[in-house]
């Protein structure tokens, strides 16, 4: 089945009586170059085994099993389900999860399902809830190689700029934190069904095998991270100190002790010197 012909999926959808959801963002891809491109660079390979989020009516999954061992997917809609016993029939290496992949016990289905295999996760992420995914997938600690993802064009931008630069932002250290950020390829909006506002990209996360701080250091460094930059416009002291309550005063001497001007920014500062100051704060 052509998940990419546009009246073979009108039809599918049409017998199974689906209408789109914005609020769950789904825009389902139709040009049939980007799945194969995604799973080729996300790591879909012998050996692997794909972890998906969002199946949408299964046109990724399909390619990502076609080149991994296992494929495990999580989709939140249960609408899609009879349509993906329907459109991934032929599959034995793909199972479905009608979960919400924000409560969902990824680090069981990993183990339970992955056993012996790496691990890679590839999706279309869903625009609306972009940033807190790749986060809990960061944040969660999986055992996973890479995150090959595509987000919306603005978030690309986000998610690759440089830490220390005005157009860094909390997911921006995270990224930087937990692995090597690369933009991969655009995606034009005329590449889906329906058509969103916007442009896309696809980026691939390749994670750190050894973090640079141990847990409490960095429990502590992603709370001031957040608080940084959830009032990026005023002084790092000024931030931390409405958002964390800490003293202004114990902010400036961290600073001074860093040789980094009192008035600074947290969007200014560098990964090396975020983590200075964030191990500075906790210690004093
Ligand atoms: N992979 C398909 C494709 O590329 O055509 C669909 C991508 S579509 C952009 C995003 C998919 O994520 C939709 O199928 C949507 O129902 C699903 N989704 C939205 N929120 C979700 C959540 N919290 N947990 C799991 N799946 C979710």
């Amino acid at each position: 089945m052509n998940l990419t012909n546009i009246n073979t999926v009108k039809d599918i959808l049409s017998r199974h009586g689906f209408n789109f959801s914005k609020g769950l963002g789904q825009n389902f891809i139709i040009n049939p170059d980007i799945c194969p491109k995604i799973a080729e660079n996300g790591n879909a390979q012998s050996g692997y085994g794909i972890l998906e989020i969002g199946t949408g009516i299964g046109v990724l999954t399909k390619e990502l099993a076609l080149r991994a061992d296992k494929v495990s997917a999580v989709e939140i809609d249960s609408r899609l389900m009879p349509v993906l016993a329907e459109t991934l029939a032929d599959f034995e290496n793909i199972k479905i999860y009608n979960e919400d992949v924000m409560k969902a016990d990824l680090q069981k289905i990993i183990s339970n399902d992955f056993s012996g295999l790496k691990v890679a996760v590839c999706a279309n992420l869903p625009y609306y809830i972009t940033s807190p995914i790749i986060m809990m997938l960061l944040e969660s600690r999986l055992p996973v190689e890479s995150i090959t993802v595509m987000v919306q064009k603005e978030a690309a931008q986000r998610l690759c700029a440089e830490v220390g630069t005005r157009e860094s932002g909390a997911i921006t250290v995270g990224v930087n934190y937990y692995g090597t950020v690369t933009q991969l390829f655009s995606v034009s909006r005329g590449s889906f069904m329906p058509s969103p506002n916007v442009d896309s990209a696809v980026i691939r996360i390749d994670l750190n095998k050894k973090l640079l701080l141990n847990e409490e250091q960095e429990k502590f460094f992603f709370k001031m991270v957040k608080a940084g930059f959830s009032q990026r416009r005023k002084t790092l002291a000024n931030s931390l100190s409405s958002v964390m309550g800490i003293d202004k005063t114990v902010v400036y001497g961290v600073l001074k002790s860093l040789d980094i001007p009192e008035s600074v920014r947290i969007e200014a500062l560098t990964m090396e010197k975020l983590t200075a100051v964030s191990n500075a704060l906790m210690s004093s």
